[in-house]
């Protein structure tokens, strides 16, 4: 399983997953679904815009892609480690027992 966490509207041009995440990105927009905040699982809405993505693929799957949403507040209030620790609980529920291998890479901009 390959992860990324991205702040919201980070390019992914060149990320060797670029074309699937972009595809789970779109997806999710297109669908309409209603997302939680993987932190403090609450709705992003627009007063509570999406500050970060995590995302997901299994390496061999081709169409096993996920996305999950954190929150701008959460994004800009908590650091690194907490929101680390909600990614994990997340990949948990792909890969059991899961961990990140290298710290997730965070946009410092
Ligand atoms: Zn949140």
């Amino acid at each position: 399983m390959d992860t990324a966490l991205v702040a919201a509207g980070q390019s992914l041009a060149g990320h060797r997953h670029e074309a699937r995440y972009r595809g789970v990105i779109a997806d999710l927009f297109r669908s309409g679904r209603s997302v939680s905040c993987i932190v403090c699982r609450r709705s992003p809405a627009i007063e509570r815009p999406i500050g970060g993505l995590l995302l997901a693929c299994a390496a061999h799957k081709p169409k096993a892609s996920s996305v999950s949403a954190i929150c701008l507040a959460c994004w800009t209030a908590y650091d690194a480690d907490l929101i680390e620790q909600a990614a994990t609980r997340v990949l948990r529920t792909f890969v059991k027992g899961g961990r990140f291998v290298d710290p997730p890479p965070i946009d410092t901009s």
